[in-house]
């Protein structure tokens, strides 16, 4: 195997020296964790490398991409759950679900993602209704540390621990999501200066299913966009300027934009707004060279034992810097805003947060993550330093 630097979607986060992977069946996986246990060395494993916090990085390691692991998701018609191989995009998945007459209840902002990436993180979309993906998550498969498959359905704190696992827990080869009846989404696109949208939030918010702006900080405008089901494709000419109405699975997703780096965290449903207007102020007042929006969505609150929802109705609010320019400053400074809105982190995006702040975050389940962890992982095969300083092992 030749020995490469490996990047992230965004560019920035590297793993240098390390072995890559491509894995398409379970010996291959295998095979992957013992030349990781036969060198001592770290092995993470890679989806589609979307995610801007240094989860897929493994210097002088192993890379485990899954791509390969990827196929049609089967659905059973009496439970409405979808059985799809970990490693298949999202955008792969959309097409043959709403064939068997399914939709999934919410995506994120794109959809070039790997399943397992999704539940890697706790990926969201927006909907005050409507919590993270890993919640509609009932089962997996893993490959663990010791080359045993297992499967969620004989442990319960295993499906837990797997519903939001950060790569932790092994290579998880199978997904199963519950999924809801196909619909179409009727989408509104429009633009307008920020000061009316705050005015009128809540409305906006809560008079459709899925409702989220981008601040634009060069012109103090807000992109907004609402989503909401309709019952079904209009005739041409019906739907007017900025609307269209498709099925759901092609109106969630739209471009991933130029190379760039985020932060996001989720506050408190309440304190969003209050949030928002601070972060403004601070990038006209301290950071007028950022040009990159300010994204705002709301997630339901869920119960996932690292969920950033967890017992909560949360607003997710997202800030960027492109790829070529410096983000720390900016990321740090926004960071203690955050945090004193009572804010957790996105688990796939940037904070510098140790373990005693994160694990303060989630008293009753913080621990039970870990020690899921640490019974299929007890070499800690899977760990790299930035997850050894998130656990605090
Ligand atoms: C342009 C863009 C748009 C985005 N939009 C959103 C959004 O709308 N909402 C949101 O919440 N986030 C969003 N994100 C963040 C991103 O979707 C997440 O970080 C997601 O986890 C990335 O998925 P991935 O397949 O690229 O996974 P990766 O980044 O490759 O991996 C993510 C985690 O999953 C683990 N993993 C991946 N595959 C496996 C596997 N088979 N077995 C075990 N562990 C695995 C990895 O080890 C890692 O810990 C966005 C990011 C970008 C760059």
């Amino acid at each position: 195997m030749s020995r490469t630097e490996f990047t992230n979607w965004a560019g920035l986060v590297r793993s240098r020296d390390c072995e890559v992977r491509s894995v398409s069946t379970i010996d291959e996986v295998r095979a992957a964790i013992a030349a990781a246990r036969a060198r001592r060395c770290t092995l993470r494993v890679a989806g589609t490398t979307h995610s801007h916090a240094p989860l897929v990085q493994a210097d002088g390691g192993i890379i485990a991409l899954t791509d390969g692991l990827s196929g049609m998701p089967l659905v059973d018609r009496g439970s409405a759950v979808a059985r799809i191989p970990a490693g298949t995009k999202l955008a792969a998945v959309g097409a043959p679900l709403w064939q068997a007459g399914y939709s999934l209840a919410n995506q994120g902002d794109v959809d070039v993602q790997s399943i397992a990436g999704l539940i890697g993180t706790g990926v969201h979309g927006t909907g005050p209704s409507l919590p993270s993906i890993s919640a509609s998550v009932c089962g997996a498969r893993l490959v663990v540390a010791d080359g045993s498959c297992v499967d969620t359905d004989d442990d319960r704190d295993l499906l837990e621990a797997a519903r939001l696992n950060l790569g932790l827990l092994g290579v998880v080869t199978e997904v199963r999501l519950r999924v809801i009846p196909a619909y179409h989404l009727h989408a509104r696109d429009w633009s307008e200066p920020i000061a009316p949208v705050m005015e009128r939030l809540d409305d906006l918010i809560h008079e459709a299913r899925h409702f989220l702006f981008f601040w634009e900080p060069r012109t103090d405008e807000a992109r907004c966009k609402q989503l909401h089901p309709a019952p079904g494709p209009v005739a041409a000419g019906v739907d007017g300027p900025g609307e269209r109405t498709d099925p759901a699975y092609r109106v969630f997703p739209g471009d991933c934009g130029t190379p760039h780096t985020e932060m996001e965290y989720s506050v408190p449903a309440e304190e969003g707004p209050a949030c928002f207007w601070r972060i403004r102020a601070l990038m006209r007042e301290r950071f007028p060279d950022v040009e990159r929006p300010v994204e705002y969505r709301t997630v339901a609150g869920d119960d996932g034992w690292i969920s950033p929802a967890r017992g909560r109705a949360t607003v997710a609010i997202s800030i960027h810097e492109s790829s070529d320019r410096p983000h720390e400053a900016f990321f740090r400074t926004a960071e203690r805003i955050f945090r004193e809105h009572r804010g957790r982190p996105h688990w796939g995006k940037v904070h510098y947060l140790d373990a005693a702040s994160l694990a303060a975050e989630h008293p009753e389940t913080w621990d039970r993550f870990w020690a899921v962890r640490a019974r299929y992982d007890p070499e800690g095969r899977f760990l790299n330093p930035h997850l050894r300083a998130v656990g605090g092992v």
